[in-house]
C-alpha cells in the first residue's frame, strides 16, 4: 500500500507509516484488552467461566485484544465441567447398584 500523506510505499499491513509516521486505516493492535475474570471464574465456578470466557474470547478477537487467557478458560471450565459431569454420573451408578444391591 502507499502511505497518503507522504506517497511512500509501505507494508501492507503497516499502522503508523514508518518514513512519516501518519498512522494508516489499518486497526492499532489492541494488547490492552485482556480480559482475565473468565480464566479465573473457569476455577470457582467452571459453568459461569465457561460463558464468561466465551464472550471474552471472541470480544477479544474482535477487538484485536489477546485472547490466550479467555481461551485457556474455555478449556479448563470445560474440562472441570466434564469431569464433575462424568464423576457425578458415576457416582450415581455406583450408588443405584449398592441400593439395587441392598434391596
Ligand atoms: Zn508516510
Amino acid at each position: 500500500m502507499v502511505c497518503d500523506k507522504c506517497g511512500k510505499e509501505i507494508h501492507n499491513k503497516a499502522v503508523v507509516c514508518p518514513y512519516c509516521h501518519a498512522s494508516t486505516p489499518n486497526p492499532v493492535p489492541n494488547a490492552s484488552y485482556q480480559p482475565m475474570s473468565g480464566f479465573f471464574l473457569s476455577f470457582l465456578i467452571a459453568p459461569i467461566g465457561f460463558f464468561v470466557s466465551l464472550v471474552q474470547f471472541f470480544r477479544a478477537l474482535k477487538r484485536k485484544g489477546l485472547w490466550l487467557f479467555p481461551l485457556f478458560g474455555i478449556i479448563i471450565s470445560l474440562t472441570i465441567t466434564i469431569t464433575v459431569v462424568v464423576l457425578a454420573l458415576a457416582w450415581g451408578a455406583l450408588v443405584m447398584e449398592l441400593l439395587r444391591g441392598a434391596a
